[in-house]
């Protein structure tokens, strides 16, 4: 399942979410002051092709 970042724009807060699977849009709010003023951070992790070298994501869990 992706997970993708927050960050509050009201008290700088940096959170992740699940993205669930078959639902509609969810409006994300900061679990710290509970501001729906929040922006999705692009994350780091590339999946798929065109991955640079030295510089991949650990896998692992499950
Ligand atoms: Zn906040």
């Amino acid at each position: 399942m992706p997970i993708y970042e927050y960050r509050c724009e009201a008290c700088g807060e940096s959170f992740s979410r699940l993205q669930k699977m078959g639902g509609g849009e969810e409006e994300t709010r900061c679990p710290k002051c509970g501001s729906s003023e929040v922006r999705k951070q692009i994350s780091a992790c590339v999946v798929g092709s065109g991955a640079p070298a030295g510089n991949s994501c650990s896998s692992g869990g499950g």
